[in-house]
């Protein structure tokens, strides 16, 4: 009898499951549109250009080695990544007056890991609230984290097929003070539906009134309107015009193409810097506890990226592109269905942005798109425009007619 007999099967991970199915699918014709990942107008992952010019420079540069990370990560990354976010000195007021600074992480899940052990170990915050519907994952590292109690703030109205503002705002209001927020910074996952900016004062005002902490999730700059300043719009109308205490978990993967070197980085705006040396110290401990030191290869390319003004180009173009290719998609998919006179209103296609269109497709409908057609997509009918291409957008188009009919 072995000692591990006893232990029970966990529950599967819906989004890898769907994609080890639909690659195992046999079928001629099929779509996957479940992972969160980009494609190309081929199908096929793409290494951006600026990211193999760094790699190439970096493997000829005798000066780098393979030497452990300090434990914080590389400090030119991370304040690049501090940058990218909140912008430069001369527009944000924290980075001015040495109130931020930036811890490496492991991609964007390891950010929200340790930030979320900082806030429940060392702030002692035991209650986080999540938007409905939020990325699957918040809640497991949450609690993996220490945090107690998880909340929700109202988010999709299923009728109007966009934000339920009022929702959200009493939700919020009646959150008890010292709360952790989670906010994700653009493109909502899954929605692909953000607060206006109006909306997002007035977000600021009740974490303001109501003393709740503020935790943006950034997982998209960039890739949300093809321009990465306008995506942190947010989070610099908090940190720099509000003067708002928050973090901001950061990942790399879906701006850079780097998801399997998990590049992430937590920034921290505080107001006071004398806080800074106690703050760090105990980062450093969460961290020497969990992994020790990150890893240097992804960090060292978007160091190099954003360090170097060629590059930097090249990668604006890169997200340019990407985000383009979205938005065509986007189209192609809306204009099919309304040609085919697909029953519903599908102008939500057009209007959510970001990688996701949470189509508004049902249970039902998606166990039979997947099981008639091979269109995979998540059971809450979440797609991923980047699955769609030239050569596949009739198919998938002509699958979610038969499935609403
Ligand atoms: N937050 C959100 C909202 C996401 O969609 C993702 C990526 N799926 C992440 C965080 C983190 O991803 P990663 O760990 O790959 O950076």
């Amino acid at each position: 009898m072995s000692r591990y007999a006893h232990v029970e099967k966990a529950p599967p991970i819906e989004v890898f499951e769907l994609n080890k199915a639909c690659i195992a699918d046999p079928a001629p014709k099929k779509a996957n549109l479940c992972i969160g990942v980009y494609r190309t107008e081929e199908g096929q992952p793409w290494v951006l250009p600026c990211v193999k010019e760094a790699e190439l420079s970096m493997a000829q540069n005798d000066a780098l080695n393979h030497e452990y990370l300090p434990v914080l990560g590389l400090e030119p990354f991370s304040n690049a990544a501090v940058s990218l976010l909140l912008g430069d000195v001369e527009t944000s007021p924290p980075l001015a007056e040495g109130r931020a600074f930036g811890v490496q992480t492991l991609s964007g899940t390891g950010a929200l890991r340790v930030v979320a052990e900082f806030l429940a170990r060392i702030l002692k915050y035991t209650t986080f609230y999540v938007s409905l519907p939020t990325w699957e994952n918040h809640r497991l590292v949450f609690f993996n984290a220490g945090f107690k109690t998880c909340m929700e703030y109202r988010y999709w109205d299923e009728q109007k097929r966009g934000l339920d503002f009022d929702g959200m705002i009493e939700d919020l209001k009646a959150a008890p003070p010292n709360s952790v927020i989670i906010l994700h910074a653009c493109a909502h996952n899954p929605t692909g539906c953000d607060p206006t900016k109006e909306q997002w004062k007035i977000i600021a005002d009740i974490v303001q009134e109501k003393q709740l902490f503020p935790l943006f999730d950034s997982a998209y700059q960039g890739f949300a309107t093809g321009d990465a300043e306008n995506d942190a719009w947010a989070v610099r109308y908090f940190a720099n015009e509000r003067n708002i205490e928050l973090i901001c978990c950061q990942s790399f993967a879906k701006n850079f193409g780097l998801y399997n070197e998990r590049v992430g980085n937590a920034t921290f705006v505080v107001s006071d810097p004398k806080v800074m040396v106690e703050m760090k110290s105990q980062l450093t401990l969460i961290v020497r506890g969990m992994y020790s030191n990150p890893p240097n290869h992804g960090a060292r390319i978007v160091c190099t990226i954003l360090n170097d003004s060629a590059l930097r180009e090249n990668w604006k173009e890169c997200i340019k592109s990407m985000s383009k290719r979205i938005i065509d998609m986007r189209l192609g998919l809306r204009e099919r269905l309304e040609r085919l006179k697909t029953p519903g209103d599908w102008s939500h296609i057009t209007t959510q942005i970001g990688m996701f269109s949470y189509t508004g497709l049902n249970r039902d409908q998606v166990d039979y798109l997947i099981s008639k057609h091979h269109v995979y997509l998540l059971k809450s009918g979440r797609i991923n425009m980047c699955g769609l291409n030239p050569s596949n957008l009739d198919f998938v188009a002509g699958a979610f007619d038969d499935a609403v009919r």
